[in-house]
C-alpha cells in the first residue's frame, strides 16, 4: 500500500525515531509499503518519519546504477547493489569517513527542492534487518550518500541543515512557501 509522504515542515520530520525493538508483522508490512511508496515517488530512499512514523526504519534502492559505488561489502563480503537492494534497515549506527564529496540531493519531503550537499564519501553502517540479523555495510558514492541522508531522517535531521549558508539564504523564500502551504493544509 502506498503511504502518504509528509512534507516539510511537518514536526514529525524533526523528531528522533524510536528504536524498532521487535519485528512484528506490522513492521514487515510497513517496510513493504515504504518500498512501494519510494518507487511510486521515484525516490532512492525513504525513512519512516517521512510517512509520519517516528521509528528508526528506512529503505534504500540505488541498484539502478551499479557504477554509483566503487566498492560494496556486506559483513566483509563483496556484493553487488543488485544483490542487496532494496534494502530495509533498522536501528542504524554509522561512521563516515573519506574525502568530502559534493553532489546534488533531493528529498521526497521537499518535492521541488534540489541542492548540492557536501558529505563524507564513505560510510560504514551497522544496522538490523527484518530477519533479526546485524549487517555491516561498507561502501561509498551514491549509496553512502543515500545511507547518510536516510539516517539523518531517523534522527530528525534534514538535508536543508547541511546546506551552505549561501544556499540556505537562496532557498529561504521556497521554505517559507512550504511553511505557508503546510499551515493551510
Ligand atoms: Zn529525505
Amino acid at each position: 500500500m502506498i503511504r502518504k509522504i509528509v512534507f516539510y515542515p511537518d514536526p514529525v520530520l524533526r523528531k528522533a525515531g524510536a528504536k524498532v525493538e521487535e519485528v512484528t508483522p506490522e513492521i514487515r508490512e510497513l517496510a513493504e509499503d515504504m518500498i512501494e511508496t519510494m518507487y511510486d515517488a521515484h525516490g532512492v530512499g525513504l525513512a519512516a518519519p517521512q510517512i509520519g512514523l517516528s521509528l528508526q526504519l528506512a529503505v534504500i534502492d540505488v541498484a539502478h546504477d551499479e557504477e554509483c559505488v566503487s566498492y560494496l561489502r556486506v559483513n566483509g563480503e563483496e556484493k553487488t547493489l543488485e544483490e542487496i537492494c532494496p534494502i530495509v534497515f533498522l536501528n542504524p549506527d554509522i561512521e563516515t569517513f573519506g574525502d568530502k564529496d559534493i553532489d546534488v540531493e533531493g528529498c521526497l519531503s521537499f518535492p521541488d527542492l534540489r541542492s548540492d550537499i557536501t558529505r563524507p564519501f564513505e560510510v560504514r553502517a551497522q544496522f538490523e534487518t527484518l530477519d533479526g540479523e546485524t549487517l555491516v555495510i561498507e561502501t561509498d558514492g551514491l549509496f553512502a550518500r543515500a545511507i547518510q541522508h536516510e539516517v539523518d531522517h531517523l534522527f530528525g535531521k534534514l538535508f536543508i541543515d547541511r546546506m551552505t549558508s549561501a544556499r540556505k539564504l537562496a532557498i529561504k523564500r521556497q521554505l517559507k512557501e512550504m511553511q505557508e502551504d503546510y499551515k493551510q493544509a
